[in-house]
């Protein structure tokens, strides 16, 4: 049996009197790709947050390589390899290229291979190398969401959480962006844990899947039995 390196365990959350998620309960093998899906308001972005610490769940535990993360910080957290990719553009706007990366390795314990690993994000996104002496603010939104991800990588996790990398990205920036969570997974051992809503490509590149409705998982499976299952293929695949 695979080694589970993260692990929900009856973790509900709200935001005021807004019940988020409720009792939600998902195990994340180590070197796998899990999917996390759902429409619009479903919770996926929520269980992202509490998982990497920003928001805090009111019960249930999660646990981290074994040890529960209500103990550690969001820093403490990354330092140990926990990364969350957001969702959308958060880059720091008035830096190049250059410095967002080297910002990403900041918090990273092994301070020998950062020109390695800067190697690796200007091989998987050469459009950051080209632009690395740009500010960031003057990028296309899909080079912002590349240099996200670029600066995720600086931080040397082991495991990433994809909140939507494929949002506003045109269909051939899409395709190369699920070559790059699955290149990241398979050759450079990453576990993903991966908020899509383009089910279909999700399901192809991840091993299990989960999906959330009203914040609580409505179904569960092997990614593909999900892609198979008539009620999936309706809700989520148009079919
Ligand atoms: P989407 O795919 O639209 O991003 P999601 O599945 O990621 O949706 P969440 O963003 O986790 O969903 O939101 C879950 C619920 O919690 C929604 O009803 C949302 O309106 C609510 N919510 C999220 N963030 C907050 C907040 N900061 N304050 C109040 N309510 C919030």
């Amino acid at each position: 049996m695979q080694e589970t390196i993260l692990a929900l365990n009856a973790v509900s959350a709200a935001y005021g009197s807004i019940q988020a998620l409720s009792n939600i309960s998902l195990k994340v093998p180590k070197g796998a790709i899990v999917a996390l899906l759902g429409s619009n308001g479903a919770g996926k972005t929520t269980t992202l947050n509490v998982i990497s610490r920003l928001v805090r769940q009111t019960s249930g535990t999660i646990t981290y390589q074994g040890t529960d993360t209500a103990r550690l910080s969001s820093d403490e957290l990354v330092r140990t390899g926990l990364v969350q990719v957001p969702e959308g553009r958060q880059v720091f706007r008035d830096m190049t290229v250059l410095e967002n990366l080297e910002l990403g390795a900041y918090l990273r314990r092994d301070r020998s291979h950062i020109g390695r690993d800067l190697e690796r994000v200007f091989h998987i996104f050469p459009r950051l190398q080209e632009r690395n002496r740009q500010l960031a603010s003057t990028l296309s939104g899909g080079e912002q969401q590349m240099l996200a991800i670029g600066r995720a990588i600086m931080s040397q996790p082991s495991v990433m959480l994809f909140d939507e990398p494929s949002m506003g990205l045109s269909p051939l920036l899409v395709q190369h962006m699920f070559r790059v969570i699955q290149e990241l997974n398979r050759d450079h051992g990453m576990t993903i844990l991966l908020v899509e809503q383009n089910v279909k490509l999700a399901l192809g590149i991840s091993s299990y899947a989960y999906i959330l409705e009203n914040g609580e998982i409505s179904l569960e499976g092997p990614a593909s039995d999900l892609a198979e299952d008539e009620a999936v293929r309706k809700a989520y695949l148009g079919i």
